[in-house]
Parts: structure tokens; sequence; C-alpha cells
């Protein structure tokens, strides 16, 4: 018979930062959390860097941005490029000083995240993250959750109030309330390069966006260890039918680095993967006391930087109204309106701003990109219309028309 375990409060499902987050956000308001992780450690994980302003205001209250910036590089400059012209627009954040204590970008793996917000967890002696712990099944009736795990081969039950699905794109906790993952993939995988040439001598922003209607890329810089740190550079798989191996294989990124970069015949090369990318959004965020959030939530091309931090925004949301309900100041409908707010910003914010950005890097009508780049150079060049831009594509809009949804 499995082991039953009874923790009052409410599971997380996922030690991803999403799921770290907001157990963080609810330990902080004194309610017992219990992160459930399939994986024996925290994920290593190479995929997000990019942190927009919000975020860290957001994370600032539990001392988790402060160690960011310690660890983290700071980008106040980004561009948009053309693989031939170079140069199109640069934006300056420092626009957003009046707006924001934290006018930049700000660069850091996401693991090295997730490590602080553990190391911080520790700190509340009712918040407990459990490795090796796969969720593996859930029931729930209008009292509680009773969510399964198999931890070490063996089988516990835990049961709490609530359950957070933060547990990633391929959700056991989606499929298990049984909603769809409405959207679609794309039909190129996006492959990520890294190498430790400083691209900064040769005049990149640490994050830049190069349009091409043949091979786009997008390259930002992250700490690694240290100066010049690790320059990450996507590019679009244009063959379809190419093994993900052949793609990978080290004559095949030479020749893409090099095709990009003409300033070396080989570039050291630590890291290289290759993903599939959706635009999806799950139909359901709610059932019942079961919610989800992250990627569990939604997924979305990398272009912008929009997915882990809209994650993070959902946890910051959820947990502030979970802690609501939970001290009885409010009724659980305010949980739906977490699912408004966040759900709605995601199709609305989150989902056309990725596909718009991808759609602009690639564009094959001269015209069109002409007009394109015109109006960026525009925008860029007066800190009059660059600051809406600029608090468009750091979220800081998207979040204000969330707080205006009821
Ligand atoms: C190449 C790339 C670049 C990106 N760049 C950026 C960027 O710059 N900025 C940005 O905002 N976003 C970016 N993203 C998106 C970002 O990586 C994700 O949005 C982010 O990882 C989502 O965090 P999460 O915590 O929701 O999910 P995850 O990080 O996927 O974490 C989910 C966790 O749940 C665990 N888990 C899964 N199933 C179970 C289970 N049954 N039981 C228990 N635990 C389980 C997993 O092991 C994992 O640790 C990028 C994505 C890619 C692929």
């Amino acid at each position: 018979m499995a082991a039953h375990q009874h923790n009052p409060g409410v599971i997380v499902a996922g030690a991803g930062p999403v799921g770290l987050a907001a157990a963080v956000a609810l330990a902080d308001q004194g309610i017992p959390v219990t992160v459930l992780e399939s994986e024996p450690q925290l994920q290593h994980d190479l995929r997000a860097g990019t942190f927009h302003p919000p975020t860290m205001e957001m994370l600032a209250p539990y001392g988790v941005t402060a160690t960011m910036l310690e660890q983290g590089i700071k980008v106040p400059l980004w561009q948009v490029r053309d693989r031939k012209e170079g140069v199109i627009a640069e934006w300056d954040m420092s626009v957003m000083s009046d707006i924001t204590p934290y006018p930049f970008r700000l660069h850091l793996e996401q693991h090295k995240l997730a490590r602080i917000i553990v190391d911080k967890l520790a700190t509340y002696p009712h918040a407990k993250v459990m490795f090796g712990a796969a969720l593996s099944g859930i029931e729930q009736d209008d009292t509680g959750v009773r969510a399964t795990i198999t931890q070490n081969g063996e089988e516990i039950v835990l049961t709490a109030d609530w359950l957070i699905g933060a547990d990633g794109g391929r959700s056991f906790t989606r499929k298990a309330i049984g909603t769809e993952f409405e959207g679609f993939t794309w039909p190129e995988r996006f492959a990520v390069i890294s190498t430790d040439y400083d691209l900064a001598q040769h005049g990149y922003a640490m994050n830049a966006y190069i349009a091409d209607p043949t091979e786009w890329v997008a390259v930002f810089c992250v700490p690694h260890n240290g100066p010049p740190g690790l320059w990450r550079a996507v590019f679009p798989i244009a063959n379809a039918d190419q093994p993900d191996e052949e793609v990978l294989s080290d004559k095949e990124t030479q020749a893409r680095l090099r095709g990009f970069m003409p300033w070396q015949d080989r570039y050291h090369v630590p890291y290289s993967s290759i993903y599939r990318v959706h635009q999806r959004v799950a139909k359901d965020w709610r059932v019942n006391r079961v919610l989800l959030a992250g990627d569990a939530a939604h997924v979305n091309n990398p272009l912008g930087a929009f997915g882990l931090n809209g994650g993070l925004h959902d946890a910051m949301n959820l947990a502030e109204k979970l802690g609501q309900v939970w001290r009885k100041e409010a009724d659980v409908s305010l949980l739906d309106r977490y699912v408004r707010q966040r759900r709605t910003t995601n199709i609305e914010f989150v989902q056309a701003n990725s596909i718009r950005n991808k759609r602009m890097l690639e564009e094959t009508d001269p015209a069109v990109r002409a007009q394109r780049f015109d109006e960026l150079r525009a925008q860029a060049s007066d800190p009059k219309s660059a600051l809406p831009f600029l608090m468009q594509s750091s979220m800081i809009m998207s979040l204000r028309r969330a707080a205006e949804i009821e």
C-alpha cells in the first residue's frame, strides 16, 4: 500500500523556475508548500537566459533579484540587425529609468535562477523540495487534492489543498486535467549553438536579433563562467527532414557559425542543441483545485524572451491570489481571475508578439522588410517613440493590460 502524507497548503509539480517562484511567493506568506521534481536534481538548463524589468521587480521582495544581479549581465542596449546591412536599430532601455528600477535586460542562465530560489526556499521551515519525485496521479474533490508520486520506486500519496502544475511543456498535470493544448508547432526546428567567441568586438550588443530572408539569427550572451561569457546563437533549421544528429554534427555547426561569423576557421562550441518550437496555450488553466502555470500552460518561440518571463508573471499572480483564498480573504472564484488575466495576456501579448518577431526576422518581401526597418530606425532614434516600444517589448504593457482584466 502507498505511504500517505498530508501536507496542508499547496503542492507544486515541477522545480523549474516557475514552480520554484510560485513556491517562494507562497512560502513567504506562511503557506506550507511542497515542490515535487521528477529529476534527481535541478536541471542544468540552457534554455532561457533573459529577464525583463518587471520580472526583476516581482522577484525583488524575496531577495532573489539582488542575487540575480550579482550573477547576471546587465544589458541596457539591444539591437535589431540585418545580416547584410548590420545594425538597423539599437534600443536604449535607460529611457525607462523613471518607470522601473531595472531599466535593462538581465542575462542569467535559468538553472542559476532555479538554484537561487531553491536556496531561498531552504530558509522557510514550511517549504520542502522533493527530488526524484514524479507526479503520476491526481485526484481531487471539493476539500482537497490527492497527488500520487513515485520516488525511489515507491508510491507515495500526498494530500494538500491545492496543486499547481508547473511541470513544463509536456506537463503531466495538464494531461491529467484533460485540457487541450491549443495552437500549432512550427515546421522548422531551432538550433542553439554556443561559443565563447566574443561578438562584442564586432559591434554586437549583448542581445541582438538578426533578420535575414534565408537564415535569421538571434544572439545573446550569458555569464557562463565569467567574461566574455558564452554567446548563444539561435538559428532556424530550414530542412525539416535533416536528422538532428546531422544538424548538430561538428561540420554543420562550424559551417553555420562561419556563415554568420566569418572571422575564424573554427569556433569553440561547448554546447549545441536542437528543439521543436510550438505556439500553444492550454484551454483550461484551472480545474477546481488544480491550476496550471508556466510552460505547462503556454509555450512559444524564444524570440523576445517572453516564455519564462511570462511564466514567472503567472507564478507571482497566482501565489498572490492563492494566498488571499488560503487566508479566506477572498472567494475561490478569485482564481478564475488569475486565469482570465494571465491566459488573455499570454494570447494577446506573448503569442502575438513572439510570432510577430519571428515573422519580422524571416520576412522575404524586400519592400515589407525595408518599410519595417525604416519604422524601427525611426522609433529607436527618438526616445519619445522608443519608450512605448520598450514598454511593450519589456512586457510592462502586458502586465498593465492584465491588471485591467476583472
Ligand atoms: C532555446 C530556448 C531559449 C529560451 N529563451 C528564453 C528566454 O531568453 N527568456 C524566456 O523568458 N524564456 C525563454 N525560453 C523559454 C523557457 O525556457 C521556458 O519558458 C521555461 O523553462 C519554463 O519554465 P517552467 O518552470 O514553466 O518549466 P520547466 O523549466 O520546463 O520546468 C518544469 C520542471 O518540471 C519537472 N517535471 C516534469 N514532469 C514532472 C512530473 N510529472 N513530476 C514532477 N516534476 C516534473 C521537470 O523536470 C522540470 O524541472 C527559452 C526556451 C528555449 C527552448
